[in-house]
């Protein structure tokens, strides 16, 4: 080990731990941040323990989200000790994301060995924030938080890791549902320009991403200025991003079902490259806990619109979100979201136990739930998710359905792709296939994944 210390440093590197909580944003977020650092000297690497800077890119979605950064700085700040002990050099621990923008002042305070904090609209100050940071003379840094234009000063070049890449084109959220921490630690929506967009996509196909995930809190929201100036759309941003050379798929995440316009469903007939997957958050099937959680759609909206966008692309399939427990929930509210589940059949959605956060307006409301009931509740819905997930799945058995190979599986020549509805495919003899998309018969299911077979006449 202390080998590669001094040839490491001889050759001026320095080494980068990034963790990443949360969403896909912020994994977007962190690889964005190694860009910034890179030309820094600063090179990735997975132990903690013997970096020279660990970046905690952190989540205040829910509060168990929060809570683990700082045991996380715990752990750090032993590693650190004894990086140092065995002179390793110093460590500087910087907390990034969410948390940082929500509680800088209460992180500094709760945590000394914590030496910097930058908010998700600081990230590229990041170089002149840590030649200010300097350990050896005790100097703790919070960075400022005002929202300057970080598009404009992150490098163009980004590294890529295989053919699969996110984009961030929208940040923050105007839509205040009453339970959301976002609006406050995200900001107001914005958009990114579209030539800037495009110009990151175009170099994103040359290095060989096939597909792009187009990001934000509320990516159907996109109003990104066009050449002219004017507002384009996200439909629009995805037709100009399938004229992209080697772009060969296009998703985007997360949509608000009251900006899901009638321009971007017909996409999803007319434009191939977008996948026939869309994930549209929900949260409850009771039109009372909706209206207490400010979603500003009900049930009915959210369901007639859903056949909507199946009439325009039957192959469809929908993800979503929920929270089971808000304030006030009963067991007939709760109920009603079965129910809607059972209409929509999803392919796939994420859930959650309704979390307290301090400031939004949902934590001052009257009948917060049993954590227990609230537990069970999980539980049910989470066994009906999983029972539909199935079901998609199994509805695929039989088909030949077309692969992106991104990456090498655990046997020697098995290849691990992604199908057009995100499930992991696995085949054998794919390996060499990396990058390529290519049609597989699906054969067997997994747990998490498909398993397939290459149409060896056509591979
Ligand atoms: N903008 C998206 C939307 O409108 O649904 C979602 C953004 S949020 C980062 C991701 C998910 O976290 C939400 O859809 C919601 O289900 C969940 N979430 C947000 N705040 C929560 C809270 N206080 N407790 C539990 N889950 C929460
Ligand atoms: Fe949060 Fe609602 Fe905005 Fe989604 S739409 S980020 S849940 S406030």
């Amino acid at each position: 080990m202390s080998e590669t210390v001094s040839t490491s440093q001889s050759l001026g590197q320095k080494r980068l731990h990034i963790k990443t909580y949360g969403c896909q944003m912020n994994v977007y977020d962190s690889e964005r941040m190694a860009d910034v650092l890179r030309p820094l000297g600063y090179v990735m690497s997975d132990a903690p323990e013997d970096a020279d800077l660990v970046l905690l890119n952190t989540c205040h979605i829910r509060e168990k989200a929060a809570e683990k950064v700082y045991s996380e700085i715990g752990r750090l700040k032993e590693m650190r000790e004894d990086k140092e002990a065995r002179g390793g050099g110093r460590m500087t621990i910087a907390v990034a994301g969410c948390v940082a923008q929500a509680e800088g002042a209460e992180i500094m305070n709760r945590a000394p060995a914590v030496d910097l904090v930058v908010g998700p609209q600081a990230y590229h100050q990041l170089p002149e924030l840590i030649a200010r940071t300097t350990r050896a003379r005790g100097e703790r840094l919070m960075a400022d938080f005002a929202a300057d234009e970080k598009f404009d000063k992150l490098p163009v070049e980004r590294e890529v890791s295989g053919p699969t890449a996110f984009l961030t084109v929208q940040e923050g959220c105007d839509k205040f549902c009453t339970f959301c921490v976002v609006p406050y630690t995200r900001g107001a929506e914005w958009s990114r320009p579209v030539a800037q967009i495009m110009d990151e996509a175009r170099r994103l196909a040359d290095k060989g991403v096939r597909e792009i995930t187009l990001l934000g809190q509320n990516v159907n929201a996109f109003n990104g200025a066009d050449k002219s100036g004017a507002e384009s759309t996200l439909s629009r941003l995805i037709e100009a991003l399938a004229g992209i050379n080697g772009l060969d798929r296009i998703r985007y995440t997360t949509s608000h079902p009251n900006d899901m316009g009638d321009d971007l469903i017909q996409a999803h007939a007319d434009i191939p490259q977008l996948m026939p997957y869309l994930h549209l958050p929900v949260q409850s099937g009771s039109n009372k806990i909706l209206r207490a959680m400010n979603r500003k759609h009900t049930r009915e909206s959210y369901i007639e619109l859903i056949a909507r966008i199946k009439a325009a692309n039957p192959d469809i399939a929908m993800s979503g979100d929920f929270i089971v427990g808000f304030p006030d929930e009963t067991d007939k509210d709760f109920e009603d979201t079965m129910d809607l589940i059972r209409q929509v059949e999803y392919a796939s959605a994420f859930s959650f136990k309704y979390s307290k956060r301090p400031g939004t307006p949902a934590a001052a409301m009257p009948g917060q739930v049993d954590d227990k009931v609230a537990d069970e509740r999980l539980k049910a819905l989470q066994a009906l998710i999983i029972e539909q997930q199935q079901a998609f799945k199994a509805g695929l058995i039989g088909r030949t359905i077309d692969v992106l190979f991104d990456k090498r599986g655990r046997h020697n020549e098995q290849g691990i792709g992604r199908s057009p509805w995100l499930h992991s495919v696995f085949a054998e003899d794919a390996a060499h296939l990396i990058g390529q998309i290519v049609p597989v018969k699906i054969v067997a299911l997994g747990n998490n994944s498909l398993q397939g077979e290459l149409i060896k006449e056509l591979v």
